[in-house]
């Protein structure tokens, strides 16, 4: 079997800062804050570390493991009409062939691995109606390091395999540095494409086995996917 664990944020989807105008909303609502976040970094980092940073930023104080909660349901509660708002949300270019064509192979196990919380996540590829083939996945409300989210998402996918299957190669499918040093750091293959915030030149600097401008070669990147290596 495959695992194949994909990045969501400037990878599979451009929400059109859906994310960081819910989370804006959900500080104002809890603590009143006129933000619009735009000084924060979120390019491939966990949402439970963005929110510690706008805490300690803007808040000048650390926050309790109730307080990220409460900013994390507020979030999910403005994330359906934020992405409504969002008139440039879009699947990137090559997504939902690429997903369609693995999706139908029995020899490969869809996943995530992503910054995002599970629920975030579901709203947020359900809008693009690509949420149905993720069978599993490393999130954001599993780990705030990347590493341990790509393992996360490992490991979920290991539990789906059936008596007599073992893995073959896992490949991670992310657009930034964080992805390409959490999947060489576990040891496992990545596919890095510059559809984020991150050029082709600086991906490669971080050393992943193929780097892409984007996906919109298909059959390039199955065969790189499904590639024997
Ligand atoms: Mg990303």
């Amino acid at each position: 079997m495959r695992i194949i664990l994909f990045d969501i944020d400037g990878t599979l989807i451009n929400s059109d800062g859906a994310g960081r105008r819910s989370i804006a909303r959900a500080f104002n609502d809890c603590y009143g804050l006129e933000s619009d976040l735009c000084d924060i970094e979120f390019h491939g980092r966990a949402d439970n570390g963005i929110l510690r940073d706008v805490f300690e930023k803007k808040l000048g104080k650390s926050p309790s493991e109730n307080e990220i909660q409460r900013i994390l349901d507020a979030l999910v509660r403005h994330l359906p009409e934020e992405l409504q708002r969002s008139e440039n949300y879009r699947l990137l270019d090559g997504v939902a062939e690429i997903l369609e064509e693995l999706s139908h192979r029995n020899d490969v196990i869809l996943g995530l691995e992503t910054g995002n919380t599970e629920p975030a996540a579901e709203l947020k590829l359900s809008h693009g109606g690509i949420w149905r083939y993720f069978r599993c996945g490393g999130y954001g409300s599993d780990s705030d390091i990347r590493s341990e989210i790509v393992r996360h998402g490992i490991r979920k996918a290991r539990n789906l395999l059936e008596p007599g299957q073992s893995v073959k190669a896992v490949w991670v499918v992310g657009d930034t540095p964080a992805d390409i040093e959490a999947a060489k750091s576990v040891g496992v293959h990545v596919l890095a494409t510059a559809t984020g915030m991150h050029s082709l030149d600086i991906l490669c600097s971080c050393g992943p086995d193929v780097a892409l401008p984007d996906l919109s070669n298909v059959p390039q990147v199955l065969s790189i996917l499904l590639s024997d290596s």
